[in-house]
């Protein structure tokens, strides 16, 4: 697991941004590594405002193609002229992205200085869809409006740290110490055979961020889902629209809730919040009914996972 592993809110509100919160988007950071969930209108000024290095931003993940998870991305990628950027950058969304990029590139007459890798994912099926030395990441089917995936993100065994006193024990080199962090099994200059499990401490188990907006009530999540560290799911009205909410393919607060108890989430996070809501205590209250460790999502923020 890495060392650093948490989430800052960009942006909460849905729709348009009202009450000082901007629509969604999130930056997922691992270690040194930042990848970006959804990109609304106003991502880059929170960027700026919260002092978030975007050349660090190796993916982005797009839920669906609502302008207030989306009408951020031609600005946030054309940006990077200004930025120097030479990395790739992947960005994955459902069928649809390349034609939505290509067009406002052709009109806008935009050259870029990096390689744009766009992946067009099947969003009606679970699987994983990306993967890097720090993560997994997967998708899984939403129930919205339109073609809406959620995504599971799960970081990766890194090197185990090495028992101090198996040093003098096995009379370790640097390199033998080195390869044994890496999980290979080495023989020593006196012939003994020392494997990862006798000279390293236990791997620190897998950490899980589960990302579910917008969507009603789903009835299954995949597997992976099951105990994660941490669920957002979108909460855009409180629970006495419940009727609305499912006609117009969003979810509750108590919704949000009842997933998160279903999954056995460790916490869950509510976001995507109706502009006819200012004050959104009401939804904390109405959360833990059902349960206790909810908390708000709030622009600005960041909550460590691990
Ligand atoms: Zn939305
Ligand atoms: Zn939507």
């Amino acid at each position: 697991m890495p060392n650093v592993f948490d989430l800052t809110i960009l942006g909460s509100n849905s729709s348009y941004p009202f009450h000082g919160r901007m629509c969604t988007s999130q930056i997922l950071r691992v270690d040194q590594n930042l990848y970006m969930i959804d990109c609304g209108e106003g991502t880059q000024i929170q960027l700026s405002k919260f002092s978030i290095q975007r050349n660090k931003i190796k993916a982005i993940f797009l839920s669906h193609f609502h302008g207030d998870h989306l009408y951020g991305l031609p600005g946030m990628i054309t940006s990077y002229m200004h930025f120097g950027r030479k990395e790739p950058l992947h960005i994955f969304g459902p069928v649809g992205l390349k034609k939505y990029l290509e067009t406002v590139f052709e009109v806008s007459n935009v050259y870029l200085q990096f390689e744009l890798i766009l992946i067009e994912t099947v969003w009606d099926v679970s699987g994983l869809i990306f993967e890097d030395q720090h993560l997994q990441v997967f998708n899984f089917p939403l129930d919205h409006r339109i073609p809406t995936q959620g995504f599971i993100f799960k970081t990766k065994e890194t090197n185990r740290n090495i028992i101090p006193e198996k040093i003098q024990e096995f009379g370790l080199t640097h390199q033998e110490i080195k390869e044994l962090k890496a999980g290979s099994t080495i023989v020593t200059s006196n012939g003994i055979t020392v494997t990862t499990e006798n000279a390293c401490f236990p791997p620190k188990p897998d950490c899980t961020y589960v990302f579910a907006s917008d969507t009603k009530p789903i009835s299954k999540f995949p597997e992976l889902a099951y105990d994660c560290n941490l669920l957002y799911h979108e909460a855009t009205y409180l629970a006495d629209l419940e009727t609305l909410a499912i006609e117009r393919g969003h979810s509750t607060s108590t919704h949000a809730a009842t997933a998160a108890k279903e999954i056995r989430a460790k916490k869950l996070m509510l976001g995507h919040f109706s502009s006819r809501y200012d004050n959104l205590n009401p939804f904390l209250a109405e959360s833990k009914l059902v349960f206790e460790n909810t908390i708000l999502a709030i622009d600005g923020e960041t909550h460590a996972i691990n």
